[in-house]
């Protein structure tokens, strides 16, 4: 992948970007990887040599570098602190792995394992499905490596856009610029079902690949799609009566409203596909080479839906 430097920051920014340390060892997929939708994986490793990154949108894999040497420092001369070890399996026929930033043997047979992440206030006050995905994948390797038995899984987040007056004014924002964040640990018999099902799905669209057909798309899910909506419409009107959050309600409304007026009801649903984030929003890398994405934006739907 080529680095650009399109907003000339110096040098020694540009270097350290390009000095990624980041490493998935000889296995197919990394649990980054495996956690990923199979179409950003499989056109990131068809197009590798073709794409392309500025600097200044690899400050966020920057900055967790620099945690990861904090980390170090911070963790030196507690031996039953282990970092960064790269744990591996064989799923279904490919080797899989995963670096876990820490794990912490707690003396009684049980370890912890937690992760680091520079994040914004947002992230620790949503639902983060693939922050519990990533983790538990990660318990699952190391019980699959070491017979390691998980007591707890952790996000150590540090935030970015904290401010110190709005944790003064609103008891349900994050007290400190540091957050601790449980998450839920699941059996071993889940994270296994998880990992072999998402094995599975990019060995799947990888064979669709190599025998010609078309790459599976990606979800709405995946692509982050947000501000979908169902218009409550009236004939003669150009806007919306209600804008409604799903088909349901808007659905029961017009019904509602038809009854309401008798024989001649004039009111109907529109559904509004929400924007693709993820696509739309330059946080897919490979957005350029994506025939979904860029067929949505021909036909002017700008929903990755065409
Ligand atoms: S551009 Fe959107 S649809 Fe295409 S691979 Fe990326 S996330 Fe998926």
């Amino acid at each position: 992948m080529r680095i650009t430097n399109k907003h000339g920051v110096p040098e020694t920014i540009v270097r350290a970007v390009q000095d990624d340390e980041y490493d998935k060892g000889d296995s197919v997929l990394s649990v980054t990887q495996l956690i990923s939708p199979p179409r950003i994986v499989i056109l990131q490793s068809v197009n590798q040599h073709n794409l392309e990154v500025d600097v200044v949108n690899r400050v966020p894999a920057l900055l967790g570098t620099a945690v990861h040497k904090i980390l170090e420092k911070g963790s030196k001369d507690l031996p039953h602190y282990h970092l960064e070890e790269r744990l591996f399996d064989v799923v279904r026929g490919w080797k899989i792995s995963g670096a876990v930033d820490v794990q912490i043997d707690n003396g009684d047979g049980t370890w912890d394992i937690n992760d680091y992440k520079i994040t914004s206030v947002y992230s620790v006050q949503s639902d983060k499905p693939e922050w519990e995905q990533q983790l538990n994948c990660y318990a699952y390797l190391a019980y699959k490596n070491h017979g390691r038995r998980l007591r707890s899984l952790k996000i150590v987040a540090i935030l970015r856009d904290w401010v110190r007056k709005q944790a003064e004014l609103k008891p349900d924002y994050p007290q400190s610029q540091i957050a601790v964040v449980d998450i839920p640990l699941w059996t071993f018999e889940e994270q296994e079902a998880f990992v072999e099902g998402r094995v599975l799905l990019h060995q799947a669209a990888q064979k669709a690949v190599d025998s010609g057909e078309p790459l599976v798309y990606c979800t709405d899910e995946e692509r982050w799609v947000r501000g979908e909506t169902w218009a409550l419409m009236k004939e003669g009107r150009k806007s919306a009566v209600k804008l409604y959050d799903n088909q349901e309600d808007a659905t029961r409304a017009a019904k509602e409203l038809g009854e309401s007026i008798g024989l001649n009801p004039g009111h109907y649903v529109e559904h509004r596909h929400g924007s693709p984030i993820r696509c739309a929003g330059n946080y897919c890398l490979v957005a350029g080479y994506c025939r979904q994405w860029q067929r949505s934006l021909v036909q002017g739907s700008g929903d990755g839906s065409g």
